[in-house]
């Protein structure tokens, strides 16, 4: 295990405030929906429900957890009805 912290460091956050964030995606949460970390501060943000980016606050990480699950269970689904229609795609050639 790697328990070495991230910490800001002055530096990144000095680069940024002068050349602007770094934004790269973390995570993708949906296919619309992903989450945002600066490589320089360490800065993290998403995108909210109404597409506008935003700071990653704790309440966003909750909703985002929980869009994740529904997205991973329509995911899951989708396969599983892909493979039943499969033998029906086959026939046709
Ligand atoms: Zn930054």
């Amino acid at each position: 295990m790697n328990n070495v912290q991230q910490k800001p460091s002055l530096k990144g956050r000095l680069y940024c405030s002068v050349f602007g964030h770094n934004f790269s995606v973390s995570k993708k949460v949906t296919y619309h929906i992903k989450e945002y970390k600066c490589c320089h501060c360490k800065k993290e943000m998403t995108i909210n429900s109404k597409g506008y980016l935003t700071d990653l606050t704790p309440k966003y990480k909750e909703i985002n957890s929980v869009l994740e699950r529904i997205h991973q269970n329509k995911l899951t689904r989708y396969s599983n009805s892909q493979m039943i229609q499969s033998p029906v795609l086959k026939m046709t050639s």
